[in-house]
């Protein structure tokens, strides 16, 4: 299953979207087999989303646990690009405030795809292969699909995207690591906390350290840097607003009288367009 197809149950079916976009948001959670991305949507859904697995229509088809039934992921396809398609009018959309669909898309172009196609945000949920292998396993799924996920992702993608609809360019200063540790940050939480704890599910696409990591003399405390338990999942807008603000009554020497560091390589200042 490689390519946009013109088929009723393609993978990437060619036709969608051509008769216009969803009238809804859509939110593709994709990732390997164990990547618990259907509880992560269950957990953030409120009332009129849905969460959209195809692997429950195969068990719904088929009567088994969706493991069990391989052979009716054509059938289950096809109705779940139907659905999709359904989006794009009012009456497919009655009742619907937001969608949330789990698929794999290990590579870049099949992200693309969604986001071209549904105008859809997508969420990268990766635990990494030793924890989506147990995971896998405990749902009774083989290994080797696992396997192929990241061997697909590996072959197809410039690199471990977390949220491509909201990808950065890559020469914004960040270095390896710094994009190591977002990576997993974001993969640990994918959504915005600050969103979260009023009540609003946004992908979060920067990694915020909660207590500042610079020294008043500007030189850097590696130690808050790089420890996990003082990041957070941020999205850009939440970022922006809580960098500011958290600026004001700190004023550090070097910030300017908005509070913002003059330091054009300070992250604040690295994280702006
Ligand atoms: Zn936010």
């Amino acid at each position: 299953m490689s390519g946009i197809v013109d088929h009723p149950s393609a993978q990437y079916p060619a036709w969608l979207g051509a008769a216009g976009k969803p009238l809804v948001p859509i939110t593709v959670i994709v990732g390997p087999s164990g990547n618990g991305a259907k509880a992560l949507a269950l957990a953030r859904a409120e009332s009129g989303h849905v969460v959209y697995d195809k692997n429950d229509v195969i068990t719904e088809l088929s009567g088994m646990p969706w493991p069990q039934a391989p052979e009716f992921i054509r059938p289950a396809l096809q109705r779940r690009n139907a659905f999709l398609a359904s989006l794009a009018t009012p009456a497919g959309v009655a009742g619907i405030r937001h969608v949330w669909l789990i698929e794999h898309s290990p590579e870049a172009w099949q992200r693309r795809f969604w986001s071209e196609r549904l105008g859809a945000q997508i969420l990268l949920v990766d635990p990494g292969r030793d924890r989506a292998l147990v995971a896998a396993a405990a749902e009774g799924v083989e290994a080797k699909w696992v396997h192929r996920w990241y061997a697909d992702a590996a072959k197809g993608a410039g690199r471990p995207a977390v949220a491509i609809a909201a990808a950065e360019p890559s020469n914004r200063g960040y270095d390896g690591r710094h994009r190591k540790m977002r990576d997993k940050q974001l993969a640990k939480q994918p959504l915005c906390q600050m969103c979260l704890e009023v009540g609003r599910s946004t992908p979060a696409t920067v990694l915020d350290h909660i207590k500042p990591y610079r020294r008043p003399d500007k030189s850097i405390d590696h130690k808050l840097w790089g420890d996990p338990k003082n990041h957070r999942s941020l999205c850009e807008d939440c970022h922006n607003a809580n960098g500011a603000q958290r600026a004001r009554p700190e004023k550090p020497p070097g910030a300017g009288v908005d509070g913002r560091p003059l330091d054009p390589a300070h992250p604040w200042n690295k994280n702006r367009d």
